[in-house]
């Protein structure tokens, strides 16, 4: 995982849920994105969660006792040495007091799959809690330097369409893709990976992603301006490269020295300056740029004839 990312959760499972809607609500989605029932003969069903870090295995446990204290946990890590990273397990004991809860959550009949989560969606705060869960629980998104990107892995296409639609209604141009069996929700737009941080609670990720994009705007500029003006001075040196061929061409055949004063003058002044641009020229003869273009292209035109 990115580190830009992990500071992301990090930050946001530190943010306070004081209402216990929303507690529910992103408790639901960080347990449909990590959880699967485990069930235990006689004691029924508990629950185990993976977490890709600490601070998500403990943003759980403190939900669920926000929920109900008398739940019983434990955490557990495992190395992942092909994957160079840890996972943290929380088991959620089975136990009279988890069966409630489940069905509290929308797990009815212990079943993580059955049950839609329409009821936990009901109010706004809870939509945001529910993304916010959605992302701890399976989100990633590219450090601000990147391009804009910010997507969920969910490992079941009913959770992955459930956030497509949730986002969807919320006017998110989110895109829905599988890749190696995990279903992909994602935004690429910079303004709507903004909105969406902001809408979890990450709004200080936002504001990164923000003044870096605000950075790669002005480079933008900066090129384009440096591609425009090189793009100019390839034209001035082009038709300054023309010019002095023409004069060298009047000149070889004698003509120059025919040439009416005013076009002489200009001749000897590209010759002694053929770097300069025709403003600069026109500057250096006391006459408008206009008049500099109407005596180069009398030049030109005298020096065509006397190739005839
Ligand atoms: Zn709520």
């Amino acid at each position: 995982m990115p580190s830009f990312a992990a500071d992301v959760k990090n930050a946001l499972s530190r943010t306070d849920v004081d209402r216990a809607c929303c507690q529910t609500a992103e408790l639901a989605a960080l347990l449909r994105m990590g959880a699967s029932v485990q069930t235990d003969g006689a004691r029924g069903a508990g629950l185990r969660f993976t977490a890709a870090s600490a601070a998500v295995a403990r943003r759980v446990i403190r939900l669920l006792r926000a929920m109900d204290g008398a739940i019983e946990t434990s955490v557990a890590m495992e190395r992942m040495p092909q994957l160079r990273r840890r996972t943290y397990i929380v088991n959620i004991a089975a136990g009279a007091a988890v069966t409630p809860l489940l069905a509290q959550l929308g797990f009815a009949g212990g079943s993580l799959r059955s049950t839609s989560d329409l009821a936990l969606l009901r109010k706004k705060c809870c939509r945001a809690a529910y993304l916010r869960g959605a992302f701890l629980g399976g989100g990633s998104v590219n450090r601000p330097e990147a391009a804009c990107h910010l997507e969920i892995t969910a490992r079941s296409e009913e959770m992955a369409r459930a956030l497509h639609t949730l986002l969807r209604r919320l006017h998110f141009p989110v895109g829905l893709t599988d890749r190696h069996e995990m279903y992909v929700v994602y935004l690429k737009e910079g303004d709507a990976v903004m909105d969406f941080l902001s809408l979890i609670g990450a709004e200080e990720a936002a504001e990164e992603i923000e003044v870096a994009r605000n950075l790669k705007e002005v480079r933008a500029q900066v090129n384009r301006l440096v591609n425009v003006e090189t793009a100019n001075l390839q034209r001035a040196v082009d038709a300054a490269a023309d010019q002095l061929a023409a004069i060298e061409r009047l000149a070889r055949s004698g003509r120059l020295a025919a040439l009416p004063a005013d076009l002489r003058e200009t001749a000897e002044m590209r010759r002694a300056h053929p770097e300069i641009s025709m403003a600069e020229l026109a500057a250096l003869c006391h006459i408008s740029k206009s008049g500099m273009s109407h005596r180069l292209r009398k030049i030109r035109k005298a020096s065509e004839e006397e190739q005839d």
